[in-house]
């Protein structure tokens, strides 16, 4: 159940540049969190670890109530390219799947796909080069890919020789 009158809609005024900004979540009908406070920690049925909410080795949820926690479709396929030591419990890209479980995947550095069809394939990656998402023809790419990783593994990961060097780019 959402209460819409308990959302706010955040719009604030920046001192330096007098525009406005609107909350990019102002649009979103977000629904109530109560939930999540009564879903106690259980061992992932896979892998046994002691879990709340979703297991970050196998990227499933783990003792939620079937509904609790919306699974979104998205616009577009997702693919995360992760760092093989950025470490699980650390990564916000992971989420990602949980919500989105058919149009996100998660791969490791080192097994990513080959990717036959890079030409279709848009890096979200601060590059030199790199266009604005709005300056990107949105039919010109099939899927996003985004690195997952610390700044200094993400920068080797894009410079080193694999599929991820020859995608377009955008930020
Ligand atoms: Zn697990």
């Amino acid at each position: 159940m959402t209460d819409e009158s308990q959302i706010p809609t955040a719009c604030c005024e920046t001192a330096s540049s007098n525009k406005k900004h609107t909350s990019p979540f102002s649009q979103f009908n977000i629904s109530s969190t109560d939930i999540l406070d009564s879903i106690e920690k259980m061992h992932c049925p896979t892998c046994s670890r002691n879990v709340r909410y979703f297991c970050n080795k196998c990227l499933k949820l783990v003792n939620c109530p079937e509904g609790a926690i919306p699974e979104l479709k998205l616009p577009i396929k997702l693919d995360i390219i992760k760092h093989e030591q950025e470490r699980d419990g650390k990564s916000t890209a992971l989420h990602a799947k949980i919500l989105a479980p058919k149009d996100v995947e998660v791969y490791a550095w080192q097994d990513m796909p080959k990717y036959e069809n890079v030409d279709r394939l848009l890096l979200l990656f601060p590059s030199p080069g790199a266009k604005q998402l709005s300056e990107i023809d949105p039919t010109s790419f099939d899927k996003l890919v985004v690195i997952d990783g610390t700044w200094e593994q993400a920068n080797k990961m894009s410079k080193s020789d694999s599929p991820l060097l020859r995608m377009k780019r955008g930020t």
